[in-house]
């Protein structure tokens, strides 16, 4: 639909309907119009591409995108809004709408019978409630995609592109780097949104990596050093990695001290490769442990 990002048609749209927000649902649609032109582009997608949109709202972003990519599969929990896209996309043979939970939804299967033999990329503005949810689903069930462009609260996407290894990093940006290269792509103003949210908002791109960053025994030992370090991110590593691993502090020292990894550090502090070397060694005293009970 043409001028679909133009605030009177939306408003148009959505009364015509009798639609309201839900709030719980993280509904703020995007009217500002120099948006989703910007994020289609910049996501990766073109005419081989199938693109997976996750929360298409009134069709805004979904409009852009059937427009250069080869077919377009949306995925919005709202019923409510279905009877609105079929109006707002109908031009569009190659969108799909799917009604769904995407914290349920089965995406391999998905991409399997809606995109077979293309190349996938996901781009969405996402409801926020769910932001980091949807991101680790996104990177752990290792999807066949290439890419992810994701609206997300500011705060959330300067932590997420923060450099590992320095104040601004979390758990969060040391998960996403496991599986990608994330990188800032450009801020929106809270002004952009109807409603408008309380906080300024800003879009990423986490371009998904062959394999894992880092050399790693097992991503499930790495994740939980991770969650202990930055649980009591605050505290050294020999107290956060003793408490959150349930070993003495003593066990937990000589495996630093092995490393050559400070005591004192704190989580903040370690990059990638040393997340890695701590999490291998734990791997292998967990072996021995597991070995000698037996
Ligand atoms: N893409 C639209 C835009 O930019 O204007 C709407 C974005 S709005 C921030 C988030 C959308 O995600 C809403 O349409 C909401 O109904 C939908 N949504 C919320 N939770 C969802 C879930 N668990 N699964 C799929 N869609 C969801």
């Amino acid at each position: 639909m043409e001028n679909l990002s133009n605030i009177g048609t939306i408003k148009e749209i959505l009364s015509k309907h009798g639609f309201t927000f839900s709030k719980a649902l993280g509904q703020n649609f995007l009217v500002n119009p120099s948006v989703c032109p910007k994020m289609a582009e910049m996501c990766g997608a073109d005419k081989e591409t199938g693109v997976i949109e996750i929360g298409p709202g009134i069709g805004v972003l979904t409009n852009e995108l059937a427009k250069i990519a080869k077919k377009v599969v949306a995925i919005e929990l709202d019923k409510r809004l279905l009877p609105v896209l079929n109006e707002t996309l109908s031009e569009y043979k190659n969108v799909k709408i799917i009604n769904d939970d995407v914290m349920k939804i089965n995406l391999h299967q998905l991409i399997k019978d809606e995109f077979p033999d293309m190349k996938v990329v996901v781009c969405a503005n996402l409801p926020y409630y769910i932001t980091s949810p949807v991101i680790m689903k996104l990177l752990e069930e290792n999807l066949p995609i290439c890419a992810l462009t994701v609206m997300v609260q500011k705060e959330a996407g300067q932590r997420i592109c923060a450099e590992v290894g320095t104040r601004s990093g979390g758990a969060l940006t040391v998960a996403v780097n496991y599986y990608s290269s994330p990188k800032l792509l450009f801020n929106v103003s809270a002004g952009s949104f109807m409603p408008a949210p309380k906080v300024d908002s800003c879009v990423i791109r986490l371009d998904i990596c062959d394999k894992p960053t880092v050399d790693v025994k097992s991503s499930k030992v790495f994740f939980k050093i991770v969650k202990s370090a930055f649980s009591q991110r605050r505290k050294t590593l020999s107290n956060s990695l003793s408490s959150g691993l349930g070993y003495n502090k003593q066990t937990v020292n000589s495996i630093l001290e092995k490393l050559s990894i400070p005591q004192n550090t704190r989580a903040e502090q370690l990059k990638m490769d040393e997340f890695a070397i701590i999490a291998n060694e734990v791997y292998i005293l967990e072996k021995e442990i597991e070995n000698n009970g037996k």
